[in-house]
């Protein structure tokens, strides 16, 4: 057996998916990531292989190849990841070379957005082929990845989709970038959380998470609804902005604010609906059904590790 393996190295825990010569799934596991030094990051992602492997009753020996989706900038010809803040990697470090030496098999490194944007392209083009497709995660940051003529679409840096820091609003919230007003300060998940904070009591004596204010504003709590009819409102403006930017088929929405579901889809639909109301270009451009939100079952991540992992057909040595 020919067996693939799809990692996506988040800030607290690893995810794994392996996959058979026909892309059957044989394990996923989950397991925490250590951050506290390089060459132990290493050590707990191979660990998480071993453990996959072991799952599907498969050794070293029957793995081809791996992708990797991590948090932070990533130089994909040369396997450097420039920067991983949430991997605690502040410098330049070469993580494809030293999981290739662990693992020996060719590993596909990538920026997690930009991975979990080619997973979701894969899902869409199962149901219709699609050549092109806008990826936005909406968690502690907002980023989008874009798949263009059926390629992944990074820059001529790296930096192709970062619309997180576009300023929205030059009078809004200070970003963490130092502009102010931009999409991420107003919608991403400690934005909604901090303004939250601002207008409705705490609970328990602890502000309430991005979670509890989705679940309220869900319940008919009148500020909580406000203050997700402000987020849903920037985000449905950020759709529109990646559809006029590259009039892609599709945009899919995911990352952890969005596995509030249905509390999560409601007001965004209704923020779609008022920008078509609006304008019978918007009608045009935002078909409903060109908005997906991603399946609270999908992982769009290690899906899309996997695809990174089988587009690797060089062998090792070519790779160095
Ligand atoms: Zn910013």
């Amino acid at each position: 057996m020919n067996a693939r393996i799809g990692l996506d190295i988040g800030g607290t825990k690893t995810a794994a998916l392996l996959v058979d010569d026909d892309g059957r799934a044989l394990g996923e596991v989950v397991q925490p990531t250590d951050v506290t030094a390089p060459d132990r990051l290493v050590a707990a992602v191979v660990d998480t292989v071993d453990r996959a492997l072991a799952l599907a009753g498969a050794t070293r020996l029957e793995l081809v190849a791996a992708g990797v989706g991590v948090p932070g900038q990533v130089d994909p010809d040369t396997g450097t990841v420039r920067m991983a803040v949430n991997l605690n990697l502040r410098e330049p470090y070469p993580l494809r070379h030293a999981l290739q030496t662990a693992l020996g098999v060719p590993v596909t490194l990538e920026n997690d957005v930009r991975t979990a944007a080619w997973g979701a392209y894969h899902r869409a083009n199962t149901a219709r082929p699609l050549a092109s497709l806008a990826y936005l995660s909406i968690g502690t940051g907002i980023a989008a990845g874009l798949v263009l003529g059926g390629r992944l679409y990074r820059g001529a840096g790296g930096m192709a989709g970062e619309i997180g820091h576009i300023p929205l609003d030059p009078s809004g919230p200070r970003c963490v970038c130092g502009s102010y007003g931009c999409l991420e300060a107003f919608a991403a998940g400690p934005a909604i959380a901090a303004y939250a904070a601002e207008r409705l009591p705490a609970q328990d004596g602890a502000p309430l998470t991005t979670g509890q204010v989705y679940a309220l504003a869900d319940a008919g709590d009148p500020a909580a609804g406000h203050v997700i009819a402000r987020a849903a409102s920037y985000l449905a403006r950020a759709v529109y902005l990646l559809v006029m930017a590259y009039d892609v088929e599709q945009v899919v929405l995911g990352g952890g604010v969005t596995r509030a579901g249905a509390a999560f889809e409601r007001p965004l639909r209704r923020a779609l609906a008022a920008l078509r109301a609006d304008s019978p270009l918007a009608a045009a451009m935002l078909p409903d059904e060109k908005i997906v939100v991603v399946p609270a079952d999908f992982n769009a991540g290690v899906v899309g590790a996997v695809y990174l992992a089988e587009a690797e057909r060089l062998p090792l040595a070519a790779r160095r």
